[in-house]
């Protein structure tokens, strides 16, 4: 089967299939690794979309790093269009003051869920702070955000699949596909 074949009825085409996906994973888990050997990382992930990103991020990241695993859970976009409005649902179990936090998404689109994410953790004083997104929509930016591990940058066009979701539905599939709106 071919990227661009459909896998799922829903879809569009497909941007990403698992091989693909699996590939560039892999080795974002091995840049992660360089960078964070030796040391202690808290690895959070931000709930929902980044759940099976983060699944399998976290077994490409190879034991120099002494991994801890955490969740926030922030709120988000009914349907395709931002509500613009960001809350915290769910916060860290443990202070972050004094650790290296790396934050866990699906995507960044104009940014500005990650921007106030990152604005309220760094005044807990994290020792250090870092952004890696599976995907990336640059040209959508409402606030200038550049996070430091990008899987693969998209165009401004809306996509499901491995963990990104529809009002809920699509998450399952194992590739990233744009939706048939
Ligand atoms: P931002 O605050 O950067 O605009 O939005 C980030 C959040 O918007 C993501 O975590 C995701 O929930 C949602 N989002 C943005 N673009 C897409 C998309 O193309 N597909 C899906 N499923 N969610 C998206």
């Amino acid at each position: 089967m071919t990227p661009q074949t459909a896998v799922h009825p829903a879809l569009n085409r497909v941007l990403f299939d698992e091989e693909t996906l699996r590939a560039r994973i892999k080795e974002l888990g091995a840049q992660i690794t360089r960078d964070y050997a030796g040391k202690r990382l808290v690895v959070v992930g931000v709930l929902k979309g980044s759940v099976i990103f983060l699944a399998d991020l976290l077994r490409a990241i190879g034991p120099a790093v002494d991994v801890e695993t955490d969740f926030v859970a922030v709120s988000s976009y009914a349907g395709t269009a931002s509500t613009g409005a960001i809350r915290t649902l769910l916060d860290l179990r443990q202070s972050p003051e004094g650790k290296h936090l790396l934050l866990i998404e699906d995507i960044v689109d104009t940014g500005l869920t990650l921007t106030s994410l990152t604005e309220t953790l760094r005044a807990h004083h994290p020792s250090s702070l870092e952004v890696c997104t599976l995907l990336d929509k640059t040209e959508c930016r409402k606030v200038p955000f550049t996070p430091k591990y990008v899987g693969f940058k998209i165009p401004n066009e809306f996509v499901v699949g491995f963990g990104l979701d529809y009002d809920e539905r699509y998450r399952q599939l194992p590739c990233v596909g744009v939706l048939k709106i």
